[in-house]
């Protein structure tokens, strides 16, 4: 390492950035899992929980996350984790972000969505006024519980929103995670359908585990105006061509792909570059960055390190993630302009 590389990467870890691909489960820190489980009486199948941070497939990533999640038992709980994840990224430059969460364990289990939506609000909002990072919410369809509670989930939503509950306003949108295997995303068109008959945007999981004509349903048919991972569209030209073209947004996570799904063996594998290359608006995310030991100051790092980039390439992903945002227009431009004034102040010699 150089002493150009150190200032490099200081500057990135400062530049400030967008994130719109991070589930907030998936920012619970081992310590915060802990005390929930022993103060709501769950049962850990290991006392260190970095231990079970370590996964060789999707489908094993998916049973701790599930196991993460049963920790939040009560609205404190909701407001504790949203609080941590704000403090936690904006330690790292993350000045706004659109955060998934995915309650269809919890509202089975019979919480209520108003008062984990109530809670989040109440965590997010200490984050904010003490970081000055934003966060917006983006409510999760869990496809491993089917398309019919997928359809209450936004039902519920859009109830919250007209009765104007706490953090309400916070839900941009809908979006679909967990399991792609063997699952037709076409078979969640009601609840995308109602979606966007009632203004919310709408964004899904594919293409981490399925091939690109599911990434084209959840477009054509569901409506999603962007895409979350997305890595199978390489297969596809014509669709690559088409996405860049109309300029369709991709939340991709490198450093998970690899630490989770095993998709690559080594991030310098990754097809970011080739999507970018390819004109694509691919933007930098951490997926669960707790769960897997990363920050989005690192994804920044090892990505520029990984393919070479530039201080420019890396100011240019980070106005992508503005772009690719469900900002209005004021604060987009407004986010741009920082962003482009901060590097400028930033910019390594
Ligand atoms: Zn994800």
């Amino acid at each position: 390492m150089t002493e150009v590389r150190t200032g490099f990467d200081e500057a990135l870890e400062r530049l400030p950035k967008v994130e719109l691909h991070c589930h907030v489960e998936g920012t619970m820190r081992p310590g915060t899992v802990m005390e929930l489980a022993r103060a709501n009486g769950i049962p850990l199948p290991a006392t260190e929980v970095t231990e079970l941070y370590r996964y060789t497939s999707l489908d094993e990533f998916l049973s701790v996350f599930w196991l993460v999640q049963s920790v939040l038992v009560k609205r404190a709980d909701w407001a504790r984790l949203a609080y941590e994840s704000v403090v936690d990224a904006a330690a790292h430059g993350r000045v706004y972000a659109e955060v998934f969460f995915t309650p269809a364990r919890h509202l089975a289990g019979g919480q209520r969505l108003e008062d984990i939506v109530a809670g989040l609000h109440e965590g997010l909002a200490a984050g904010e006024a003490e970081t000055g990072s934003r966060a917006m919410l983006i409510a999760d369809i869990d496809r491993a519980y089917g398309p019919a509670a997928g359809l209450l989930l936004v039902q519920e939503v859009v109830g919250l929103r007209r009765r104007n509950t706490p953090g309400a306003e916070r839900i941009l949108g809908i979006g679909m995670d967990s399991t792609e295997l063997g699952v037709d995303p076409a078979s969640f068109r009601e609840a995308y359908e109602l979606a966007g008959r009632s203004g919310l945007r709408r964004t899904g999981h594919q293409g981490e585990n399925s091939p690109p004509s599911a990434i084209a349903t959840l477009v054509d048919v569901l409506g999603a105006e962007r895409v979350d991972h997305g890595l199978s569209i390489m297969e596809d030209p014509a669709l690559v061509e088409r996405f860049a073209l109309e300029r369709i947004p991709l939340t991709v996570c490198p450093n998970s792909n690899i630490r989770i799904a095993n998709a690559y063996p080594a991030l310098a594998d990754h097809c970011f570059p080739g999507m970018r290359r390819a004109g694509l608006l691919a933007t930098l995310n951490t997926d669960d960055p707790a769960l897997t030991d990363l920050d989005l100051g690192y994804e920044y790092r090892s990505v520029a390190e990984a393919f070479g980039y530039t201080w420019s390439d890396m100011v240019q992903i980070a106005l992508d993630g503005v772009e690719a945002s469900w900002l209005d227009p004021a604060d987009r431009t407004a986010l741009r302009r920082r962003i482009t004034d901060e590097a400028a102040a930033l910019q390594p010699g």
